[in-house]
């Protein structure tokens, strides 16, 4: 929520007067010098949002602020014109709402549209939480990276490579959304204080590097041309995309990567299918290519891909992976029940190309278990299961 700079203020005694940690507040102002705020300027405060409420017979600020839990104090600094000693019933005065719940609620089909509306939900009540694009499907539409903290060990965590495993979008939108309210209302999740992490880890999450296979998934097929003909074409006239792991162009993401693409693209289809088409050349695709450059650009220290299904963890590539590698896996399937996997013949992946660029941890997280894709039931467990891994990929 925004509130006005008044005489006196500092972030500091909004940090207080909240319950907000400093470092949340200033970070929710990115642009604003907390030594030189101006009285009348616009601070936003996370983690609240602004009701209305009606004055009723017998009212005071202190009667409102004990029935909403807040202080005379908040509810002044809302209605900066309003006497408090002269209210009259009826009349409006705004007043601050902690948000104490998530705003995603992932158990349901996740297309782009929700998840595009439930990051502009978060945006708007965690502003320090940084949202950008960082390219474009083949579409046109967003794919976003959405990141929190200022730390030195960079975690990236995406998911929907594979359009049938689109579940994984909203395990990892629920997911940042309970580190978001734990960060703000300072509240532990699974025994954990997530403050320090926000000091000490610069997250990166990309829910869904696949858009359009995500929207083919759940809301069919495409009206727009040439893409309802190509996709009809590729799936053989069938309207049941259930299989789709694709991009819209029948691409398979996830072995794109030019790390033995040649191998990989020697027993996979030759050319655009609902699945493992590796494409004609490597990072071909803009999905694919907005992953590199972001990977490329971001030093990050460890990687996840979300997939579903097995509940197990690969994290080898040829020798190539470090030895924390094997340590940090452990702590993943301690958590989670997961089993590692260290090797498997398969190559060109998205974790498979970050280990051999930058010898550093990659892990491909398969959620779930089941037939792709995995019935929506199973979200809650998945979700568990994530924020386990999640956590531990933060303290590890
Ligand atoms: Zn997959």
């Amino acid at each position: 929520m925004n509130i006005r700079v008044r005489r006196g203020d500092s972030f500091w005694f909004y940090s207080q007067l909240f319950s907000v940690p400093l470092s949340l507040i200033t970070a929710s102002n990115p642009n604003t010098n907390p030594e030189r705020l101006q009285i009348g300027q616009i601070v936003r405060i996370p983690g609240f949002y602004v009701s209305i409420y009606t004055i009723q017979p017998g009212d005071s600020f202190w009667t409102i602020g004990q029935r909403i839990g807040a202080s005379t104090d908040m509810i002044q600094l809302l209605n900066p014109s309003l006497n408090p000693l002269q209210l009259q019933i009826g009349q409006e005065v705004l007043i601050p709402v902690r948000v104490r719940s998530t705003i995603v609620q992932g158990g349901r089909e996740y297309n782009s549209a929700a998840m595009a509306n439930d990051i502009a939900m978060l945006k708007e009540i965690y502003p320090f939480m940084a949202v950008r694009t960082i390219g474009n499907s083949v579409m046109g539409k967003d794919i976003y990276e959405l990141s929190v903290g200022t730390g030195d060990k960079r975690v990236h965590l995406n998911g929907s490579f594979h359009a049938h495993e689109w579940i994984t979008t909203p395990v990892l939108m629920q997911t940042l959304n309970t580190y978001l309210l734990g960060l703000v209302n300072s509240e532990p999740v699974r025994g954990l204080a997530l403050l320090p992490f926000f000091s000490s880890v610069t997250l990166s999450i990309v829910p869904n590097v696949n858009p359009d296979g995500v929207d083919l998934l759940i809301n069919g097929l495409p009206d727009e041309e040439p893409y309802r003909s190509e996709v009809l074409a590729i799936n053989n006239n069938s309207t049941d995309f259930s299989g789709w792991k694709a991009n819209i162009r029948g691409v398979d993401l996830n072995n794109q990567y030019p790390a033995q693409w040649e191998e990989e693209a020697e027993t996979k289809p030759q050319s655009p299918s609902p699945r493992d088409f590796p494409g004609y050349a490597p990072l071909t695709e803009p999905e694919a290519i907005a992953m590199a450059d972001l990977v490329s650009e971001s030093d990050f220290d460890r990687v996840l891909a979300y997939h579903t299904q097995g509940k197990v963890i690969f994290w080898g590539y040829q020798g190539l992976e470090p030895e924390e590698s094997e340590t940090i896996v452990n702590e993943f399937a301690r958590v989670s029940g997961f089993e590692p996997i260290q090797y498997v013949e398969s190559y060109a992946g998205f974790k498979d190309w970050f280990i051999q660029e930058f010898r550093r941890p990659g892990f491909t997280v398969e959620l779930g278990l089941g037939e792709n894709p995995l019935p929506i039931e199973q979200f809650d467990e998945m979700y568990e299961d994530s924020l386990g891994i999640f956590l531990a990929s933060l303290y590890m």
